[in-house]
């Protein structure tokens, strides 16, 4: 047992191995004492290897499912061997000391999950492949519990924020990338080939070409190949159900980088919780698939003006439509999850009640769409009904077959009911005759032993026997009773006799039978269930996108939010504009929030925004870069009328010290994530900047802040609101013309500072540090020495003319001045002038030594 075991674990490889002995999983070696851990239960030890002991653990299978799931979210993959023939057949092959054929079965991981208890129902799954060809990276993504299937062209700049915006739950490369967050599984080179990948994709969907696709790259074929490769590979050469790929490219959806993900926490707050995200506030969905798609939708905001009007359009009919949108509501809310449904069934680990549920799902589709019937239907509407119908044999055949609610365990059998096979149900009245058998040789036992308590019973060592009291046993152990002694117990003898052992025989084999035949039901009943699942997984699609739509005009009517215009030159125009999360907790403790006007324009591209800390600049900021990603992807936004050209990338980037829990030097990260908005933002991005600077020394900070404000004005000329509390930043409005100012409102009143939280033009008069200081509660005696050290910089200050002194000496247009300089510098032209991919090894080296000379 030993050898197979080792055997096997080699083949596991890095994976813990969970090794079937009957009723258990067992581990063993380093395995178990990982696993003991990890699930907190007994570690044991069992023989001798290699003269020590032999550490073990082992977990019941029926009760396994807990115990994966802990050790996948500990970050744990696991192998599963199970036995492949039963002791019997072990027997008859190899005579008594048999030991049983094991094989791994599956590799269970975080990225490939099909099971319900294991996967949030309103979270999609995703476990991505990078893929890397010359000429470009690709993403491929897969959903396996659904199917869905995606692949990302996107630049080597991009990669870190498709991954952060699928938020995979495991990433495969044949390298360490450094982007993801989640665990990567490395693969072989060779399976991200991107020809091997072309053959493994058209074998997949068994076709000839991939054409019919859509136009994959080398790197799309790459990562798709990789990722089939590695689900091939955890399904041990089981085809994964993947559906048709959907090929996008990154370009196609908003940019949003990891750090502005977390930042406006869209689908998580900063300490990675989804209650207080965005996604939370606004999630009115009523099925798992809505709550998946909407994630998706505001992960993923769109660029094509075409497609998010659609989207508006559908919100627009239920919003306008209360009976509708109830109807529809009511009618969702009850639907099973039928993509993660046929999902199951497609891995090979569905269960009768899979079927039950398609049968329901499909059926209350159906529906749907007749309830729906007599609505106008225009658009996307038009669309998604036609794609709720069309299931009608299948939903049948279901109804015809299954019970009411058929179990998840098929073991049992029960599932398939009275009438759909006239053989079954012959085999079950056989059964139920033979139990009545059982009765009536029960009774007719104690009559003819005169044991009123014996009883007929059944387990697994003895099958059907008979039992009395010991008391009443000697009567039956006589050699002429019929009896024949089975066991003693502690009370009870039990015995068997021929009669008795012949109706069990036949209640035993027709049981069999009976089981054997449902399990041949099911598996055609799941053969032809998983026919139509491309259409299957169309309707669930398309369930999903209602459910959105009506919960996202659920949102705007709860809310008061309005039809975003979308307009094609880089405006944004926000009257009334709220930020939903704040808006919801500031409510909670009984304020009113202050909506706030936002108008860039040409003229006026970047606001800086001043005023005392806690007066809502952060608020505003965000609450703006939110409105832009709402209204791409496709929902109505919190304000009361908004106006915008579309947003090719959004940055939101926090000055360091409100970010101190993330542990690297966190004023290092600030440069680094502003240093991307610098390189990356066009004059159709939308940049928030909070507090850029301040996680440095005062001078240092400013004079970062104030070149960063430079640096966006004058070169990304992209849409930026620019949150300070440098006042001398305020300065900058005299050299950049499309810079305007303006200011949180406050008033010092009765000694009281009070904060209106309602934007003003201009800039602030004073910053109120130390009225803040007071409000939250700082001891009256600090607050007079705070204002007397105060006093005293301010006089210093006004004698050297004060951290802005320097300022009147810098040359009006400093940065462009210094970019102009560094053209004129040889080495830089040279090197600007160089196409190092045309170079050979000797020229490039000779290149070097001319520079060399040059400097
Ligand atoms: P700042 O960035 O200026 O320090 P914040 O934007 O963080 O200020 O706002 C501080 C607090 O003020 C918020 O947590 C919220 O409770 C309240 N607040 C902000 N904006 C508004 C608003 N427009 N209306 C009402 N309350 C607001």
């Amino acid at each position: 047992m030993m050898a197979q075991y080792l055997a096997l674990k080699a083949e596991a490889d890095d994976c813990l191995l969970f090794y079937r002995m009957g009723d258990f999983f067992e581990m063993f070696f380093e395995d178990a004492r990982i696993a003991a851990q990890v699930l907190d239960i007994a570690l044991t030890a069992r023989g001798e290897h290699e003269g020590t002991k032999i550490p073990m653990c082992g977990v019941p299978v029926h009760a396994a499912t807990g115990y994966l799931q802990r050790l996948i979210k500990a970050g744990h993959r696991v192998a599963i061997a199970e036995q492949t023939e039963s002791p019997a057949a072990a027997k008859a092959r190899m005579g008594s000391k048999a030991l049983v054929n094991r094989a791994i079965v599956r590799v269970v991981t975080a990225g490939t999950l099909t099971e319900e208890a294991l996967l949030d129902a309103r979270a999609d799954n995703w476990c991505v492949a990078i893929g890397e060809a010359v000429g470009g990276v690709a993403l491929a993504a897969a959903d396996v519990s659904t199917g869905r299937f995606v692949v990302i062209d996107c630049t080597a700049n991009a990669l870190g924020a498709e991954l952060a915006r699928l938020g995979a739950a495991e990433v495969v490369a044949s390298y360490a990338s450094g982007h993801a967050d989640a665990a990567t599984t490395l693969r072989p080179r060779h399976d991200f080939d991107s020809g091997a990948g072309e053959a493994r994709l058209k074998r997949l969907y068994g076709v000839a070409t991939l054409d019919g696709f859509g136009e994959f790259t080398r790197a799309g074929l790459a990562a798709a190949g990789g990722l089939v490769a590695y689900l091939e590979h955890n399904a041990k050469g089981a085809l994964p159900f993947l559906r048709p790929p959907h090929l996008t490219r990154a370009a196609e959806t908003m940019a949003i980088d990891a750090a502005t993900r977390e930042s406006l926490e869209l689908a998580q707050t900063a300490g990675g919780q989804r209650k207080g995200s965005l996604l939370d506030c606004i999630d009115r969905t009523v099925t798992g698939a809505g709550a998946r798609a909407l994630a998706a939708d505001i992960g993923a905001p769109l660029m094509d003006r075409a497609a998010i009007e659609a989207r508006l359009d559908l919100i627009h009919h239920f919003h306008a439509d209360d009976a509708a949108r109830e109807r529809l509501r009511g009618a969702l809310r009850a639907l099973p999850d039928i993509g993660r449904a046929i999902g199951r069934l497609a891995a090979g680990r569905g269960s009768p009640r899979d079927l039950g549920q398609l049968r329901d799902g499909l059926d209350g589709a159906w529906l749907l769409r007749e309830r729906l019937a007599n609505e106008e239907q225009t658009g996307l509407l038009a669309d998604l009904l036609p794609r709720l119908t069309g299931h009608g044999e299948l939903i049948d055949l279901l109804k015809r077959a299954l019970v009411p609610s058929p179990p998840i365990e098929a073991s049992d059998g029960g599932y398939i009911t009275a009438g759909y096979d006239a053989a079954l149900d012959d085999l079950r009245d056989a059964g139920v005759g033979g139990r009545r058998a059982i009765a009536a040789l029960e009774a007719e036992f104690r009559a003819s032993t005169g044991t009123p308590g014996l009883k007929i019973r059944h387990n697994n060592v003895l099958g059907y026997h008979v039992e009395v009291p010991a008391r009443a046993a000697d009567a039956l152990m006589k050699p002429d009773s019929g009896f024949t002694h089975r066991q003693t117990l502690a009370g009870v003898v039990r015995f068997n006799t021929p009669a008795l052992h012949d109706v069990a025989a036949k209640v035993a084999q027709s049981g069999a039978h009976a089981l054997a035949a449902e399990a041949a039901h099911l598996e055609d009943l799941t053969a032809a269930a998983l026919g139509s699942r491309d259409a299957i997984a169309a309707t669930a699609d398309a369930l999903a996108r209602l459910d959105v739509a009506a919960a996202l005009a659920t949102c705007a009517i709860e809310g008061n939010w309005a039809r975003p215009h979308l307009v094609d030159h880089p405006c944004f125009e926000i009257a009334g504009g709220r930020h939903p999360v704040v808006e919801a907790a500031v409510a909670k403790s009984g304020d009113r929030f202050v909506a706030n006007d936002c108008a860039l324009s040409e003229t006026s591209r970047l606001w800086l925004v001043t005023g005392p800390n806690m007066g809502g600049k952060s608020t505003f900021l965000r609450q703006n870069a939110l409105i832009a990603v709402l209204a791409q992807a496709g929902s109505y936004v919190p304000a009361t009328s908004a106006t915008l050209g579309l947003v090719d990338c959004l940055f939101s980037r926090v000055g360091a010290s409100d970010n101190l829990a993330r542990g690297r030097s966190t004023f290092m990260v600030e440069m680094v994530e502003t240093a991307a908005i610098l390189a990356q933002a066009t004059p159709n991005s939308f940049v928030i900047l909070d507090e850029v600077g301040r996680g440095t020394s005062t001078y240092d900070g400013l004079a970062i802040a104030w070149a960063v404000v430079e640096a966006i004005h004058d070169h990304n000329r992209c849409r930026c609101l620019f949150a300070t509390h440098y006042h001398e930043l305020t300065r900058l409005a005299e050299r950049c013309d499309a810079l305007t100012l303006h200011h949180v409102r406050a008033r010092e009143w009765k000694g009281d500072l009070v904060l209106l939280h309602e934007l003003a033009d201009g800039p602030a008069d004073r910053s109120y540090g130390i009225a803040v200081a007071r409000l939250a509660g700082m001891a009256p005696a600090t607050v007079a020495r705070a204002k007397s050290v105060l006093a005293k910089l301010e006089a210093g200050r006004a004698k050297t003319g004060g951290l802005a002194a320097g300022l009147d000496d810098l040359p009006l247009f400093a940065a462009a001045q210094e970019a102009e300089e560094q053209q004129c510098d040889p080495i830089r032209r040279e090197v600007e002038g160089l196409d190092i991919d045309a170079l050979t090894p000797r020229e490039a080296l000779d290149t070097l030594y001319r520079l060399k000379v040059i400097a």
